[in-house]
């Protein structure tokens, strides 16, 4: 930063209130944190015993919108998110395989092993999609047994946990608030049908604390407890962890809508028993990423993943930018249409943001609206849509134009500022390309086919040495000038 862009003046716009939809109230509030201008929020991270799909990243990003939101909105924010890597069983009703445990018996090797493989992957596709992963405290569920197992000690003093055949059991008849989130109809078929019976439960609604291992299971992770081996049930991680590393009250507890029903009830229900205070202020819940309009998940065998997206030739930012263009409580169609708009458009915002000058401040009526659609419940659709206004408004001077988008970034976080040039040149056809690099491409082509990535990255070395670009997409190699 120079001297001069540290003295510039920036227009004064005052921050309007932030208000959220908070699923508890089913209202939208103005968020006042519980202690001054500290944040803690927390979001049900991935189980990882495969990739995550873009139904499953969407939360994070929405998280990272967020945690953007407040740093710019001046709190101070403590963020962490959990990795599941035990006691997700294949069923919302405590039955059912370890999704994890299964996957290793699948491929021979061990649940560690496959927790480790996939939490890497996770995190590649974050720092993909520019989320900064060293402002979120990572809690893999494996690394906190002994505060799980402390925390259904105090349940079961508390009277609120029974010991039956298969493991310890939260008693939901004990907690007269069951169920508030997201008003569950208890008595109702739909609510009843989720909850598989369990002759030996006291109530239908009641939730494993801790399971019993099986012998014939033969699991690979298990642990010591009071009751007997076994290990923890799948709410109790995230009640664990948060009273550990955030406290026992907190302001923002995100995840999935699915989540709401069965998980959050029971993170409140555990967490409220135990210290008698509540325990989330805001409640902030993502709609599905659908296609063809069924939601994406790998039981459906529908799931579209971020790699396929980068293998199509499409930066991660463009699912990003496609995330973005959708409200986070809306409920979002996947297409390669869809991708493919969100490309041509971060590219056309990249190649703008290059061509302007640098120097300005950012326009004042731009910045009130765009603060005003964020703070309204994050509508980053119409925050985007005040982006492309401003691009076209001819009142606007370009170095103004510029240093607006620059603070509009700082919430999108769509890297404008540190976007590779080559976004912004211009794309040459192939038949205009000089002989040699034309044989050059071709061979990268032929490459590619056989599989020789290698040798395809090699050229694509030579070709950036002679000055090209190449960028592969959907109708095959897209070559530009340096
Ligand atoms: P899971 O790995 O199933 O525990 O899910 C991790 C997170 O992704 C949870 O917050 C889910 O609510 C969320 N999630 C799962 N499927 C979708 C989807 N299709 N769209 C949006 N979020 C999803
Ligand atoms: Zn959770």
């Amino acid at each position: 930063m120079s001297l001069f862009s540290f003295f510039r003046p920036t227009p004064k716009v005052t921050l309007p209130p932030l208000r959220f939809y908070n699923t508890m109230s089913r209202e939208i509030e103005i968020f006042e944190p519980i202690l001054l201008r500290n944040v803690k929020m927390y979001n049900c991270g991935p189980t990882v015993y495969d990739e995550q799909h873009i139904g499953n990243l969407r939360g994070a990003i929405l998280a990272n919108t967020l945690r953007r939101t407040l740093e710019v909105w001046n709190y101070r924010v403590k963020h962490v998110s959990n990795i599941t890597d035990v006691g997700h069983l294949v069923s919302d009703s405590d039955e059912g395989e370890d999704k994890i445990e299964a996957r290793a018996k699948k491929e021979g090797v061990s649940a560690q092993k496959i927790a480790e493989e996939y939490t890497d992957v996770f995190f590649k596709d974050l720092d993909m999609l520019g989320i900064d992963r060293s402002k979120i405290i990572f809690s893999p569920a494996t690394e906190y047994i002994p505060e799980q197992i402390a925390l259904v000690k105090t349940l079961e003093e508390k009277s609120y946990a029974y010991k039956i055949s298969d493991g310890v059991y939260f008693d939901t008849s004990k907690f007269k608030e069951y169920g508030r989130l997201g008003n569950v109809d208890l008595a109702g078929e739909k609510a009843g049908a989720r909850v598989e019976e369990n002759k030996e439960k006291k109530n239908p609604h009641d939730f494993a604390l801790w399971k019993f291992s099986k012998l014939e299971e033969k699991r690979q992770q298990e642990w010591a407890s009071p009751w007997g081996a076994g290990f923890p049930g799948w709410h109790i991680e995230c009640t664990a962890m948060i009273f550990k590393l955030l406290g026992k009250q907190i302001d923002i507890h995100m995840g999935g809508i699915d989540l709401i029903p069965i998980h959050h009830n029971n993170e409140i229900a555990q967490a409220e028993a135990a210290t008698g205070k509540t325990f989330v202020k805001y409640w902030v819940h993502n709609e599905f990423i659908t296609i063809e309009s069924k939601k994406i998940s790998k039981s459906l065998g529908n799931t579209i993943y971020l790699h396929q997206i980068i293998d199509r030739g499409y930066s991660p930012r463009s699912l990003r930018y496609w995330y973005l263009a959708g409200h986070y409580r809306s409920p979002m169609n996947f297409s390669w249409e869809g991708i493919e708009g969100a490309s041509q458009a971060l590219s056309r915002l990249t190649r703008t943001f290059f061509e302007l000058p640098k120097s300005g401040t950012p326009d004042e009526a731009f910045l009130k609206d765009f603060y005003e659609a964020i703070a309204n419940d994050l509508d980053t659709p119409r925050a985007l849509a005040r982006v492309w206004e401003l691009i076209k408004d001819p009142a606007v001077s370009p170095a103004a134009k510029r240093a607006s988008l620059l603070v509009a970034d700082q919430i999108f976080g769509l890297g404008l500022a540190d976007a590779r040039p080559s976004a912004h040149i211009q794309v040459v056809e192939q038949s205009d390309l000089p002989g040699p690099i034309q044989t050059l491409v071709k061979e990268r082509e032929a490459a590619r086919k056989n599989k020789d990535f290698a040798k395809a990255d090699e050229l694509r070395k030579k070709l950036e040495e002679s000055g090209y670009e190449i960028k592969d997409t959907q109708d095959g190699p897209e070559v530009a000038k340096k």
